[in-house]
């Protein structure tokens, strides 16, 4: 299977902001005010769970720029303080701890690219991500919840990386770092 690396973003700081400084959220309404029992809230900014006894903000976000039929709207977490944005990065975020995810292909034009969705094992989401890339119509690929559907984050090719097996194309893989995903090189690519 040829795939590429992928790189995992979290909800851009300026739609975050836009609730910290008192906006409303996708539907309109001011966001929802909640504490944490540390029961597993992960915070779609920082992509860190939200820690027991921290206030956090339930709102309905479209991770969209445009309303068409697919532009999903849903409920996601956010921390009510303001919280530095996950780093873009090739590796899991640390809030995604579930044992799946429904992983799912989109179009340039934000809709979905059928039969690209699929539920797959946590441990899977990179190589399956990475995968749909193969095909040239996927311009992002999203995260969503396997359970509740939410929006986790969203993941792009990483255009920069190149990978052959046992083999690092660029700096920013670790030394020593396990590969096991089978990227081929672009020339090598059928
Ligand atoms: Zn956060």
């Amino acid at each position: 299977m040829t795939g590429k690396a992928v790189i995992f973003e979290a909800m851009p700081t300026g739609d975050a902001q836009r609730i910290w400084d008192g906006g409303p959220d996708a539907y309109g309404n001011p966001p929802e005010r909640a504490v944490s029992d540390g029961s597993g809230l992960p915070c779609r900014h920082c992509l860190q769970m939200i820690a027991d006894g921290k206030p956090y903000l339930i709102i309905a976000y479209r991770p969209f720029a445009s309303i068409t039929p697919y532009a999903e709207t849903g409920p996601v977490f956010l921390h009510a303080d303001p919280c530095q944005r996950a780093e873009s990065s090739g590796d899991l975020p640390q809030s995604l701890d579930s044992p799946s995810y429904l992983v799912r292909g989109y179009s340039d034009d934000q809709r979905i690219v059928y039969g690209t969705g699929s539920v797959v094992a946590r441990v899977d989401v990179s190589r399956y991500a990475g995968a749909l890339f193969a095909n040239p119509a996927v311009a992002f690929v999203d995260v969503r919840s396997a359970s509740n559907n939410c929006f986790q984050c969203r993941i792009l090719a990483d255009e920069q990386m190149d990978i052959i097996p046992g083999q690092a194309a660029r700096t920013g893989i670790k030394p020593g770092a396990q590969i096991s995903v089978p990227y081929r090189h672009k020339a090598q690519s059928t």
